[in-house]
């Protein structure tokens, strides 16, 4: 592994570890939901398929970063916004995938840039485009692709067709390739005042 890669693993860890717990804790907010239902044990949904198509998905739209730190950290968020599985451990009566939502997307990007650093919009903009990904994988792989989209607004999964994950990807692109752009137009510019 390259020097540069290695000095990169601290914040891909530590933003994908608190992602994970993120996702994790959203999930206890859909036992609030009078919209909850008894859930599905989450464990035979995780297997090898899922989450490489997951990751690779992710890799994809986080290859618009132009930047291994955010194409990987995307790929990593992809995989594991599925933490919202593990209120189905406590057998209690919830939304389902709460965190497939804008809502846990808002909450992700306000969380992240928090802790990580306020001007990091590129990381703000991987945990968007990990879970518009991470969308469109599941619409993708047919297994299920309803989702609370709209929660705690409108408190009902929402079935997608399967052809729709290319809708998702795709603005799981757009998503990284704004921020990559901004960025590298703010680089472009402090140049200038640099030099001037
Ligand atoms: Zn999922």
């Amino acid at each position: 592994m390259s020097q540069r890669l290695k000095k990169e693993i601290p914040f891909i860890v530590k933003t994908s570890l608190l992602f994970c717990a993120l996702s994790a804790a959203f999930s206890v907010a859909g036992i609030l939901l009078p919209e909850k239902a008894a859930l599905h044990n989450p464990v035979g949904g995780l297997n090898l398929h899922e989450i490489g198509g997951h990751l690779f998905w992710g890799l994809v739209a986080g290859a618009a970063f132009m930047s291994a730190r955010y194409a990987i950290v995307t790929g990593f968020f992809a995989v594991l916004i599925d933490s919202d599985h593990a209120i189905a451990l406590f057998h209690v009566d919830a939304l389902a995938r709460m965190s497939h939502s804008f809502a846990f997307g808002a909450i992700a990007i306000a969380v992240l840039m928090s802790v990580f650093g306020k001007r990091d919009y590129r990381l703000g903009a991987a945990a968007f485009a990990g879970l518009l990904s991470h969308l469109s994988f599941d619409a993708f792989s047919g297994g299920d692709s309803s989702f609370p989209l709209f929660t705690p607004f409108y408190n009902h999964a929402i079935m997608f067709p399967s052809a729709d994950w290319v809708y998702f990807e795709i603005a799981a692109v757009a998503v990284a390739g704004v921020a990559s752009l901004i960025y590298s137009r703010r680089v472009l510019e402090k140049e200038k005042t640099a030099k001037a």
